[in-house]
């Protein structure tokens, strides 16, 4: 049987059907480049849902965790551990300032779990403002201020019931739910999941405003948005706001698993000892890559280059509108970027796929971009020719 084949059949036959899945078989990858099993080469626009940030093998990640590995694997946080070290060194470089104090954990759910329980530590209080269109993850905590009906339904009965949801981008609306019993307002500065969704202006602002006047936290989930992603290090930078709390995840560790909840040292302070903790959090293989992926985003000037080649992006895309009325609008910041269509956009995916692109969506008519900031500009130009033929085959 061809490999392709069987690893499909085997991976149909035990994972859990979780997950919208296409039909390729990925083995290698370099850059912003993957290819599969069969040698085909794609331009990888999925990024792992943005986990490629500093494209996929970046060497300086793959030697700091081959020789990490020769080391030490593991290390609970009970004892000291030099990676580590490195690490914190490393993130708080780059954390937004005064966000002095940092929970490592494993994932972008886990540095929302933390955060959240954080909020109603410091706080006491039990009430959260969350958002319309929110994704925060899907763990019991993350998945209780995660707005997306079709995740949150079958478990409504067992989710956190201290949740309101304000409109997203409107400030009043959430003015209007946060009280003195409010103990965080969170937010994801640029929506992902959604589809790309920037606020308006004064957004960010207001409610960091709102949430100092009211004494709650301002949680910003940059999961997705953060380390460089949308042409700032953090997306909050767009709006000048610092938030008490931060999540990171995805990238940070160049495609290990990892999480952080950067806070205030007084907010990361109202954890008593054993009341937050993970096995894994801050193992040294994660912080041994993070080390090195903050690094790499520093030295090869990935921030600006995220922006720079985004506009590129962006203005490509927008240009494929005038060729394409079925493309309603393109929208993003840096290379966080999307494409809606007025048609399901399925068969594009399809079709992108057969020309050597990797593509993400977000519903079923957004075509979404979380590229490695890596990715050239021939490369760009290979995605948008592929997208402008997969849509005129649909046309
Ligand atoms: N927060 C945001 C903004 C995300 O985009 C995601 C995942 O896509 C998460 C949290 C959850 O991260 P994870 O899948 O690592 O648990």
């Amino acid at each position: 049987m061809p490999l392709k084949d069987y690893v499909m059949e085997v991976e149909e036959r035990y994972l859990a059907k979780v997950f919208q899945r296409f039909p390729v078989v990925a083995v290698r990858g370099k850059g912003a480049l993957l290819w599969d099993v069969d040698g085909k080469t794609y331009v990888d626009c999925m990024g792992g849902y943005g986990v490629a940030l500093v494209g996929h093998c970046h060497p300086e990640v793959v030697r700091a965790v081959k020789e990490q590995a020769e080391l030490l694997i593991s290390c609970h946080p009970s004892l000291y551990n030099d990676a580590r070290a490195r690490a914190l060194e490393s993130l708080e470089k780059i954390a937004p300032r005064g966000l002095s104090r940092v929970f490592l954990s494993n994932s972008g759910a886990e540095s929302i779990e933390c955060a959240i329980k954080l909020a109603l530590r410091y706080t006491g209080r039990k009430e959260i403002v969350a958002m319309t269109g929110s994704f925060h993850g899907k763990t019991l905590g993350a998945l209780s201020v995660t707005y997306n009906k079709k995740y949150r339904s079958p478990f409504e009965h067992a989710l956190y019931q201290h949740v309101r949801f304000a409109r997203y981008g409107d400030s009043e609306d959430a003015g209007k739910l946060i009280t003195d019993e409010t103990a965080a307002v969170i937010v994801e500065p640029i929506q992902g999941e959604s589809g790309i969704r920037v606020p308006p202006e004064d957004f960010l602002k207001n409610l960091r405003e709102a949430s100092s006047r009211a004494g709650c936290l301002l949680i910003a989930d940059e999961v997705q948005s953060g380390l460089g992603r949308t042409g700032k290090m953090w997306a909050c930078e767009h709006w000048d706001v610092t938030p008490d709390i931060l999540c990171v995840a995805k990238g940070m560790a160049g495609g290990i698993p990892m999480g952080a909840t950067f806070a205030v040292d007084e907010v990361m302070g109202s954890f008593k000892l054993g009341e937050h903790s993970s096995t894994f959090g801050g193992n040294p293989i994660a912080c041994a890559a993070a080390d090195a992926t903050v690094n790499v985003i520093l030295k090869e000037g990935l921030v600006e280059r995220a922006a720079e080649i985004g506009t590129y992006f962006k203005e490509r895309l927008v240009q494929l509108q005038n060729s394409h009325s079925v493309l309603r609008e393109v929208r993003g910041r840096g290379l966080m970027l999307a494409a809606e269509a007025k048609i399901e956009i399925q068969e594009v995916l399809m079709g992108l796929i057969r020309r050597g692109v990797v593509p993400l969506y977000s519903g079923r008519n957004i075509l979404r971009f979380l590229p490695p900031l890596v990715i050239e500009r021939d490369q760009v130009d290979f995605v948008v020719e592929s997208l402008d033929a997969a849509l005129a085959d649909e046309e």
